[in-house]
């Protein structure tokens, strides 16, 4: 069985072919981030554009590296939400117009459902699993009972872990995306400052990283005026090491809480060097078994579409041809509302 999948959401055009639900054929991702980069962060109309010119051409990439065609697939699959409106609507367009040419089902993918089965391209998942979720606009931990179902135990407050580092980066006047330049400069700092992790509640699996990046602009903007040099290297150090601290915690935390057999890194932040130690530190010897993708399924890419797809095919999930991007798309009522609509 063979699934193609699109996926559009943000900035990357991106077109993947998976094989019997778990076997990678292809993964084609065409990046904007070049187009970006000058302006500091994504623009969605750069964006759009970027998509329209692109997924033809990623498509057929896709099918001639398979050496495969649109009539051997089994179904269609595309990331509906969320993510930018008119982002997602290209690859859903694409998408409909695919499905309809050969009459072919349509499966549409909830982003970060997209993200966690990532995962399971590599390893088969155990029941029930707690996915932690670190992306460029979520930060979630997630309990997942079977396939399809998505329990939403945390998530931030108020910033996403990428948009933390994307921030801090912004202010250590490093590139877009600055995720992996932060990571790059923590290991060659030292954790000379101490700043604040946010606990909130005892008990508490929620997230919080807009405390984080004030104190980080606080204490920049106090050495300045002091004439004290602090080291960018330090500072990413410093910073990375809270955001670890607190997403390796509340992530052991629900795991023993929730007595799980697998732990599953997930997004783009999953890619964070020191945080994948530090998880592979942190459960060493717990009873759950840690999973974290392989860099080039941790940031977007449409394999991850493709295997969350196959799965939602397989128990019989179809869009109709009023599929339609959605920007806001829920990930706890997703599985269910298909089900209901869809089947
Ligand atoms: P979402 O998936 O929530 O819709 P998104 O698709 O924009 O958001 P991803 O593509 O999953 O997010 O991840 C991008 C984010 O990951 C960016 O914020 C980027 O800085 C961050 N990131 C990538 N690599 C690393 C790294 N090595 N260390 C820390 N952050 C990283
Ligand atoms: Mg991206
Ligand atoms: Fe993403």
């Amino acid at each position: 069985q063979y699934i193609v999948a699109i996926e559009t959401s943000c900035d990357e055009t991106a077109v993947a072919i998976v094989k019997n639900e778990r076997e990678l054929v292809t993964n084609i991702v065409a990046s904007q981030i070049e187009s970006h980069k000058r302006f500091g962060g994504v623009v969605p109309e750069i964006a759009s554009r970027h998509h329209i010119e692109q997924i033809t051409l990623t498509l057929e990439e896709a099918f001639t590296e398979a050496g495969l065609t649109l009539e051997d697939m089994d179904a269609i699959a595309v990331t509906e939400g969320p993510g930018l409106v008119g982002a997602l609507l290209i690859g859903v367009n694409a998408a409909k117009s695919l499905a309809f040419a050969k009459q072919k089902p349509l499966v549409g993918v909830h982003h970060i459902a997209g993200h966690i089965y990532a995962n399971r391209l590599e390893k088969e998942f155990e029941f029930p699993l707690l996915a932690l979720v670190v992306s460029g606009g979520h930060t979630e931990l997630i309990l997942m009972r079977e396939h399809g179902s998505f329990e939403v135990i945390g998530e931030t407050r108020d910033d996403a872990a990428g948009e933390a580092y994307d921030k801090v980066a912004r202010t250590l006047k490093l590139p877009y995306p600055g995720g992996p330049y932060i990571d790059q400069l923590a290991a060659k700092g030292e954790e000379s400052i101490d700043f604040p992790r946010a606990w909130l509640e005892k008990g508490s699996y929620d997230f919080s990283f807009s405390g984080l990046k004030s104190a980080v602009i606080n204490r920049l903007h106090n050495a300045k005026q002091k004439g004290e040099e602090l080291k960018p290297e330090d500072i990413a150090a410093s910073f990375q090491a809270s955001v670890i601290d607190v997403l390796s915690t509340k992530a052991y935390q629900a795991a023993q809480d929730y007595n799980v057999k697998q732990v599953i890194v997930a997004g783009g932040v999953a890619a964070n060097k020191g945080l994948r130690a530090a998880l592979q530190e942190k459960f060493k010897d717990a009873g759950a078994e840690l999973l974290i993708p392989p860099l080039h399924l941790c940031t977007d890419n449409a394999a991850m579409i493709a295997a969350a797809g196959a799965v939602a095919f397989n128990q019989g999930h179809r869009a109709g041809w009023d599929l339609n991007a959605n920007p806001g798309l829920d990930l706890e009522n997703y599985g269910d509302r298909k089900l209901m609509s869809y089947k």
